[in-house]
């Protein structure tokens, strides 16, 4: 989906939805990949997922 999902996912815990959102996370089909090949176990895809549900509620699609 050319995703960054760890640049993606320092831009959710820092609470910037709008870079989040240019990044691209709504292309993210949630598949868990990410999550799954992080070395440091990071909850990657749980990360995404509520990310675009943040941006859902904000109405910024
Ligand atoms: S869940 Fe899949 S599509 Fe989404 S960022 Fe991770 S690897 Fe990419």
């Amino acid at each position: 989906m050319n995703l960054l999902p760890k640049d993606v996912d320092r831009y959710i815990l820092s609470g910037d939805y709008d870079e989040v959102a240019k990044l691209g996370v709504m292309n993210c089909i949630e598949c868990g990949v990410c999550s799954y090949t992080c070395p440091a176990k990071r909850p990657l895809v749980q990360s995404m997922r509520l990310a675009k549900k943040e941006i859902r509620a904000r109405g910024n699609k």
